[in-house]
């Protein structure tokens, strides 16, 4: 297992990952397998799209109007993030990757992207490569 260390510099954004992990899973020489890519915070996601500016600022904007901050939600009483906590749970914690050919099988549009949802913070992803 590897980490990744990530610095964010917004309280919403979508950070491209695909190269650290690509590196990672090259440098592991394993032909046939699996990637796991999992975010070790509540308050931060992990998906796959399209690594578009317009796109990003979409689905910035989207969260943003699906789960809006400061509705009255009971966690806000302990640290007034409960958006953040609900947006990482609609977004996810990690994705499995199939590993072919000794790289990712990502299809041509696919960059892997963290999710800062209650940012700026220090973040950490691990990496995990199973062969089989
Ligand atoms: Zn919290």
């Amino acid at each position: 297992m590897e980490r990744i260390e990530i610095r964010t510099k917004e309280s919403t954004e979508l950070i491209d990952i695909t190269r650290e992990v690509t590196g990672i899973v090259e440098r592991k020489s394993v032909e046939s397998g699996i990637c796991v890519i999992f975010t070790r915070h509540t308050t931060t996601g992990i998906i796959i799209n399209e690594n578009e500016a317009g796109l990003k600022n979409d689905m910035v904007t989207l969260l943003n109007l699906l789960i809006p901050k400061g509705k009255g939600n009971l966690h806000d009483r302990i640290d007034d993030n409960a958006h953040a906590h609900l947006r990482s749970v609609v977004l996810g914690s990690s994705v499995t990757i199939p590993i072919e050919n000794g790289t990712l099988a990502l299809g041509t549009w696919q960059s892997i992207f963290f999710v800062e949802c209650d940012g700026p913070r220090r973040r950490e992803v691990s990496v995990t490569v199973v062969e089989g």
